[in-house]
């Protein structure tokens, strides 16, 4: 289906364009073909004016050579004679000597006319078709001569057939009367032909044509007695009865006039014959001395060639200028598409900077803000863990205190039973005094010194466990907390038969640590051993260290009733006993674990094949220290 257009649409720049230089390159090829035309046409004009001229000087100077011959022949005695009588004598001498004459001169024919205009002697008298017994009254040559003067005749030959231009001359006996009528005439014959074939090698045409336009000679045979227009009746009368075309049909050649520049010059080409379609430059000029007209006809083709190649020359230019505008034109419209786009980009990239600068100055008002409530928040969680640290430091110092609690039975064993001694040795100290064995009374007052040492030792001890411990983290010896640990618990070891297996390790394992804080940790767990044995009849409690690459284990195993595995996971927090009250405050092991997380390692439960308990703590190993004199000053001993 089309859709009708009602209006013209309007064409685009891009087509205007288009159709402009199209009709630019249209324009200068045709203009420049026309040039290039106008001047091959002219110089073509130029050759063929020049080569008409050379051939019509050459045609004229073929046929004037000729024309003194006829009066020569005249004067001669031995024509004269002849003529006088020539019934009564020879022809063959003056034949003979036409002929020798014809030979010399290399023309036709020549021969001797009488008065009626019958042919008495001719040069050609040895051929079939020879002119003697002719008549050629009715020639023009012949009229012409008889009325004195030299004549002269183209036509076709009666006998030959041959175009020939022929020359005359009055034959007079008697010489004084110039005036008087001609006895006889002389002709010549010269043929065309040897002229035409001359014309044939030129690259041209040419015609010549008389006044009736009948073309007489032509380079072409078969152009020969054709006519340049069709002849009118009245002409055909005129020239049959000249006779001097004899029978020939003159048929029209068939030439007609394309352009007509000036009176002599045309463009013509042949309707039919066999130069039909070819075009030619026509040049005319009249040969007066013979009424006749020489005609040149050049081909067109240097012309046309001229034409196209200049044409071809001009658009192959005009293509050319038009590519390098068309790539210029091109160039120009990138870079200003290019600079376009680059401007689109600066501002483009301008707004994204803009932009960004708003986000982040915004994200930089959120972050400030952000940062300040953190930093709050932190300050906040400083104070909590303060608080927290303060705390747990109070539970740590409770769970001592709860410990302390539990070895208020022994320590009161162990205080009271020395008391008890130095009251005795001083009651017996008073009573040698008095008994003045002064001697006696020192040696118990000596056992009192020594009481009060051990019993002086026994407070230190308990002061060092109950002190607050710092963060003071150094190389710890773990035998040497063990042994602190153990000697805090001796009386009730004693008191209670427990057997003590020690596995130490040959070589000294070392940790890094708060050994006020690891003892309290080993103290609770030794104190929970002897608590849960308390019922055995053979309470054994295992202690051992075992050093690894990296680690140090520290094992207390008892034989007590260990721990069922329901509770295993629960003893590690804070206030999960199962002691009664007032004997356990369910601290020990949770302050425990949180004690040996601080310092890297961990605190484990588990049951034993005893059956009792089994409590590991795990710490990170550290080398000897150098210094020999550290593990004294972290010693308890
Ligand atoms: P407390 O000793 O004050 O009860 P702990 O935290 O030290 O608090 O101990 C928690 C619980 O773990 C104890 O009540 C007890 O039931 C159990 N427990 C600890 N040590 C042992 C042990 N050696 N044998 C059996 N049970 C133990």
């Amino acid at each position: 289906m089309s859709i009708k257009r009602r209006f013209p649409v309007p064409l685009r720049p891009r087509t205007l364009l288009v159709l402009g230089v199209i009709a630019g390159l249209i324009l200068c090829m045709w203009q420049t073909s026309r040039l290039a035309r106008e001047q091959a046409l002219q110089t073509l004009r130029q050759d063929a004016e020049n080569e008409l001229r050379l051939s019509a000087a050459s045609l004229v100077g073929h046929l004037s050579r000729h024309d003194y011959l006829p009066e020569l022949l005249a004067s001669r005695e031995m024509v004269k004679r002849f003529l006088d009588d020539p019934a009564g004598q020879d022809s063959m001498p003056l034949n003979r000597l036409l002929d020798r004459f014809r030979a010399t001169a290399n023309v036709s024919d020549i021969y001797l006319l009488d008065h009626t205009g019958e042919t008495l002697a001719a040069s050609n008298w040895h051929r079939r078709d020879t002119f003697i017994g002719q008549n050629y009254g009715f020639r023009p040559y012949y009229r012409e001569a008889m009325a004195g003067k030299n004549g002269s005749f183209y036509g076709l030959g009666t006998q030959s057939q041959d175009r020939g231009y022929y020359f005359s001359a009055p034959v007079r006996l008697d010489d004084t009367a110039p005036n008087a009528r001609p006895d006889g005439v002389m002709v010549l014959k010269v043929l065309l032909d040897a002229v035409e074939t001359g014309w044939a090698e030129q690259d041209a045409e040419l015609l010549v044509t008389d006044h009736n336009g009948v073309i007489f000679m032509a380079s072409r045979p078969e152009l020969r007695l054709t006519t340049m227009a069709p002849l009118t009746q009245a002409q055909r009368q005129t020239i049959a009865a000249s006779r001097r075309y004899g029978d020939a049909p003159l048929p029209a050649s068939g030439l007609q006039e394309r352009q007509r520049h000036d009176n002599r010059t045309r463009l013509v080409d042949f309707a039919s014959g066999p130069l039909e379609g070819k075009r030619y430059l026509s040049l005319t000029r009249p040969m007066a001395d013979f009424d006749w007209h020489i005609q040149i006809l050049k081909p067109l083709t240097p012309v046309n060639q001229a034409q196209w190649l200049a044409a071809l020359l001009a658009g192959g230019l005009y293509g050319l200028v038009a590519l390098g505008a068309g790539i210029g034109w091109q160039r120009l419209r990138l870079r200003r598409e290019r600079e376009r786009f680059a401007e689109r980009e600066r501002r483009t990239l301008a707004q994204a900077r803009d932009e960004l600068e708003r986000h982040v100055e915004s994200r930089t008002r959120d972050l400030v803000a952000t940062n300040r409530q953190l930093s709050a928040e932190i300050e906040e969680r400083q104070r909590a863990e303060d608080n927290l640290r303060a705390t747990r430091d109070e539970l740590v110092q409770a769970a001592k205190l709860a410990v302390l609690g539990q070895l208020a039975a022994g320590i009161n064993h162990e205080l009271n039973q020395p008391l008890a001694a130095i009251r005795a040795y001083t009651e017996n100290a008073r009573a040698f005094i008095a008994r003045q064995r002064i001697e006696s009374a020192d040696a118990n007052l000596a056992q009192v010194l020594e009481l009060t040492e051990r019993m002086a030792e026994i407070s230190a001890q308990l002061r060092q466990f109950s002190r607050k411990s710092g963060d003071n983290l150094t190389a710890v010896s773990v035998a040497s907390c063990f042994a602190y640990a153990l000697r805090l618990f001796q009386s009730r070891i004693q008191e209670n038969q427990v057997t003590i297996a020690q596995h130490w390790p040959t070589q000294e394992a070392w940790v890094r640590a708060d050994p006020v804080r690891l003892e309290q940790v080993l103290v609770n767990l030794i104190g929970n051993a002897l608590q849960a044995m308390s019922e055995m009849p053979e309470p054994r409690l295992t202690l051992t260290i075992t050093i690894e690459v990296t680690c140090v284990h520290l094992d207390v195993i008892d034989n007590g009733p260990g721990i069922p595995e329901a509770h295993l996971t629960r003893i590690f927090e804070p206030f999960y006993t199962t002691k009664t009250m007032g004997s356990g405050l369910g601290l020990g092991l949770s302050i425990s674990r949180r004690i040996i997380e601080d310092l890297g390692g961990q605190l484990d439960a588990g049951g034993h094949d005893d059956g009792g308990a089994h409590f590991r703590v795990t710490l990170p190993r550290i080398a000897d220290p150098d210094d020999p004199a550290r593990p004294e000053e972290i010693s308890h001993a």
